[in-house]
């Protein structure tokens, strides 16, 4: 973690101005501290201004400076790799078996048409387009992962449909794939523009919302919570902690050890011209395909292709990003010619956990946290950022959509992330050349 200004991209390029905010200074006092102003912690300021319930959020450096104001904005109401199925079959009987599991993958499955909602409520400015998000297969063999997903997704009444190779060709704009599926309410949006449009939101509802200041100590007072920030003092009942994969060791003890933070890049093509934009993502979808170092691609409002990768050493990356993905982009949509230049090329952390999946905990009685997005959390942290502020509002524990849980899946060997993440990526390199 680190309190640098926000760094360039083209999201910071694009978004509107964040609301002005000041750091912390002196003593305060509020119901609900939240740390952390990205998605989650924004969704649940929001969540508990509009439910009358006071709340100051502290962020270390600026709204959305984490993996919320850096992300591909695509946003995707399912997991990258669990299925409903494995998301029920995970929950044990203590946490609430297979009901709770049921609200959790409900929760998931609406989560794209809540940040839709939000954005549409708020008149947020973050060139919302939902119009389906699809998951192409990249071997004939991965049709098999779409037709799971397709089952279970439908059996529980999200709006998904197979596509054949055709379609995809139609909807991509490359014979690339080999056919795959949709959803129907994902779609795409600026996310540092959200985020920022959720602040906005959530200060004219009527929180507080602090930027530069870093959280340095969390500890019980006489009566609920004492956050420290280098400025001030801010005492709480309740406390959201909202960091992800921006967690610091020292915020909460091993909370940083659940969650490996991987490096993903992200790129902006220069405007495309109107002939070679109307030939890519025709309608305006999002698409991640099946690969485990996935292609992912989508177009901001005014023509660029935005898209990205992972490397499996961050050495010498700026110039191994640009020709991996400069190689990728002219095989997979031949027509974007031979001279495609990157304007804007960046990158943030994706918080990733062993099992693949979220994990929400209760890390002390009015201490809530989750980590774990996998590489889907635009919606999902949007949506657990309303249910942990459920929670922090009175809702008990046993009824808010997501398993909570009290023992820390703290990762083995975490002080060897590095080398987990160059493994994961070569194995998933692996896997993807394989049926
Ligand atoms: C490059 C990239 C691409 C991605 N693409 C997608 C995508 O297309 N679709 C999708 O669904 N998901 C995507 N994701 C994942 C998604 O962006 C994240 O899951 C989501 O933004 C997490 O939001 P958050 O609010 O939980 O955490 P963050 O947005 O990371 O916010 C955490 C905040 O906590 C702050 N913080 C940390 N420590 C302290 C402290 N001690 N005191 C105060 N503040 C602190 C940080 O500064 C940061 O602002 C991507 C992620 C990355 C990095």
């Amino acid at each position: 973690m680190t309190t640098d200004a926000m760094p360039p991209s083209l999201w910071a390029a694009s978004a509107p101005p964040p609301p002005a905010t000041q750091p912390l200074a002196g003593e305060a006092q509020t119901d609900v501290a939240v740390v952390g102003a990205g998605f989650t912690g924004l969704a649940a300021a929001l969540y508990l201004a509009e439910h009358g319930i006071a709340c100051t959020v502290l962020e270390a450096a600026e709204i959305g400076f984490g993996a919320s104001g850096r992300n591909n904005g695509q946003v995707i109401p399912n997991m990258s790799r669990v299925d409903p199925d494995d998301i029920v079959a995970a929950v044990p009987a203590e946490l609430g078996g297979r009901e709770k599991g049921e609200a959790f993958v409900s929760l998931i499955r609406d989560s794209a048409s809540l940040v839709f909602d939000l954005i549409r409520r708020h008149g947020i400015q973050a060139e919302a387009v939902q119009n389906g998000w699809i998951q192409p297969a990249h071997r004939p063999s991965r049709m098999k992962v779409a037709e799971r997903r397709v089952e279970q997704w439908g059996r529980r009444g999200a709006p998904v449909r197979m596509l054949s190779r055709d379609e995809v060709a139609t909807l991509a704009g490359t014979d690339h794939w080999h056919g795959g599926w949709e959803n129907k309410t994902g779609g795409r949006i600026n996310p540092l523009g959200f985020a920022r449009g959720l602040a906005r939101a959530a200060l004219d509802a009527g929180s507080v919302i602090h930027t530069r200041s870093p959280v340095q100590n969390i500890a019980r007072g006489a009566a609920g919570w004492v956050l420290q920030t280098p400025g001030g003092t801010l005492r709480a009942q309740r406390v959201i902690i909202a960091t992800n994969a921006y967690t610091a060791p020292g915020l909460w003890p091993k909370l940083a050890r659940t969650v490996v933070p991987a490096r993903s890049y992200q790129m902006a093509t220069s405007v495309l011209s109107d002939n070679i934009r109307k030939s890519i993502l025709p309608q305006g979808h999002a698409l991640s395909d099946t690969r485990g170092d996935l292609y992912f691609y989508r177009f901001d409002e005014n023509g660029r292709l935005v898209t990205g990768g992972g490397l499996m050493v961050p050495f010498g990356w700026e110039g191994r990003i640009r020709d991996r993905i400069t190689e990728r982009v002219k095989r997979v949509f031949p027509q974007i010619g031979e001279d495609v230049k990157f304007d804007y090329i960046w990158w943030g952390h994706i918080g990733g956990t062993v099992d693949k999946r979220p994990h929400v905990y209760e890390l002390a009685p009015g201490v809530l946290a989750w980590t774990g997005c996998n590489g889907r959390g635009v919606a999902l942290g949007t949506a657990l950022g309303q249910e942990l502020a459920k929670a922090s509002a009175g809702v008990p524990l046993r009824e808010i959509a997501a398993p909570v849980e009290t023992r820390l899946n703290t990762i083995l060997g975490h002080e060897f992330k590095a080398l987990g993440v160059a493994w994961t990526i070569g194995k998933n390199r692996w896997n993807d050349a394989r049926d």
